[in-house]
């Protein structure tokens, strides 16, 4: 008889109270029985399935932090074990969620009015409305701060929209995008909701992305495109608005990245066991165990860091610092976690059908988006030295 497989060596979920527990385990069969049977398909042709959205309505954790709007409020640590639970079998489906309840409706919720937030949360939260967060573009990625080109004019009852946004996860098919924009007049940055079908604002899919394949990223272009005054967020004024946002979705990715390590330790691990070379399950032998807890003592100090930066969070002691170093140690070490995870796996390792492959291609995009390890070290770095070394 094998010992059970369990990517939580230190049993971080006794710190979970029986009713979160109980929520983690929803997530994980919701994730095991629905989605894992489709993930694998869709990532091959680069599509989305549309068909989970009614699923994940029906698990009602939409929005988890929140409170009001039909959201369920729950901790911060809440936030991180259900992302980690969705990465743990498919980082697209944990970013897809990510997007509509962190980065998106997370927008609306922070620097929206509240009739802003009553006309657009509940719809997001039941996922009625689907959510995309456009703040990157062609030329301005890691310079958002201060280099955003998109430009807002005001004018006679609301704003002109120009220029072009890149990556945007959900695009494609969203109804609610929350643009950020230069203010031609004051030079700051400002947030807009706008409406799928507002005149001048188009949405291009990107083709030809090698991971994240799920998620369907979108180029945006805008062309004098109008948005009345009610559609301007109206806390969002400055790009500290905007940073406030990515604090609490930058938590989120490091809870991701863990998750999409715990999926490929466990995958790898339950490979080895069973495959036999030399008359002998691979697991047996001493440089395959070495490359398992290599993997098991990097998962287990990301998942003891991402508990306790949740319980930061949850203690209102978060600081930008502290999101940004999980995200870079979490992103870093995941990389090595599914690298080993398929090495182990030998040439199966490179095939669809046995998930690592996907995870290896996924921790490439969780690597570098919300912010590239360099951008994220230079946001601990400022903090430490007290010396900014951004330009
Ligand atoms: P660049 O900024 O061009 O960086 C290239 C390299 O230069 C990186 O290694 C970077 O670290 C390095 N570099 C840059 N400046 C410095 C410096 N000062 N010092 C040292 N090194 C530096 N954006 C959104 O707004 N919404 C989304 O929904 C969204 N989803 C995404 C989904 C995916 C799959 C991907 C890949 C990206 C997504 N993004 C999204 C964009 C993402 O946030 C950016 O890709 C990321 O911020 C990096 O910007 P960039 O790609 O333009 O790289």
């Amino acid at each position: 008889e094998l010992p059970p497989i369990n990517g939580d060596f230190y049993e971080l979920h006794m710190k979970l109270t029986e009713e979160q527990r109980a929520i983690q385990l929803q997530v994980r069969e919701f994730m095991e029985k629905e989605a894992k049977p489709l993930v694998n398909r869709y990532w091959l042709t680069d599509d989305f399935p549309h068909e989970l959205i009614p699923k994940f309505k029906k698990l009602n954790l939409c929005g988890v932090t929140y409170e009001g709007y039909g959201c369920p409020n729950l901790p911060f640590l809440m936030e991180g074990v259900i992302a980690m639970e969705i990465a743990r079998v498919d980082a697209s489906l944990a970013t897809f969620f990510g997007v509509q309840s962190g980065l998106s409706m997370g927008s609306i919720y922070m620097c929206g009015s509240e009739e802003q937030k009553q006309k657009y949360l509940p719809g997001m939260q039941q996922f009625d409305l689907i959510g995309a967060f456009g703040l990157t573009e062609p030329e301005v990625g890691s310079g958002a701060a201060g280099g955003l080109t998109t430009t807002c004019k005001k004018v006679d009852g609301g704003w002109i929209l120009n220029g072009q946004k890149k990556w945007i996860g959900n695009a494609t098919f969203a109804d609610v995008i929350i643009i950020w924009a230069r203010d031609l007049d004051d030079n700051q940055v400002k947030g807009f909701i706008v409406e799928k079908d507002t005149p001048g604002f188009e949405v291009e899919k990107i083709k030809g992305k090698m991971a994240l394949r799920i998620v369907q990223n979108g180029l945006i272009t805008m062309k004098d495109c109008f948005v009345a005054d009610s559609q301007k967020m109206e806390h969002a004024n400055s790009f500290k608005d905007t940073a406030k946002v990515l604090q609490m979705t930058r938590a989120g990715v490091a809870w991701m990245a863990t998750g999409c390590a715990r999926g490929a330790y466990e995958s790898a691990l339950e490979y080895t066991r069973k495959r036999k070379q030399f008359g002998k399950p691979i697991a047996s032998f001493q440089l395959v165990q070495g490359h398992l807890v290599e993997m098991l003592s990097n998962l287990t100090a990301m998942q003891t860091l991402v508990f306790r930066l949740s319980e930061m969070q949850d203690a209102d002691i978060l600081k930008d610092e502290h999101a940004s170093l999980a995200k870079v140690f979490c992103s870093l070490r995941t990389r090595d976690v599914v690298a080993q995870a398929r090495e182990v796996m030998g040439g199966n390792g490179i095939l669809l059908e046995h998930d690592v492959a996907r995870f290896v291609a996924d921790a490439e995009a969780i690597y570098s988006y919300e912010g590239t390890k360099e951008i994220n070290s230079l946001i601990v770095g400022r903090s430490i030295t007290g010396m900014s070394a951004f330009v």
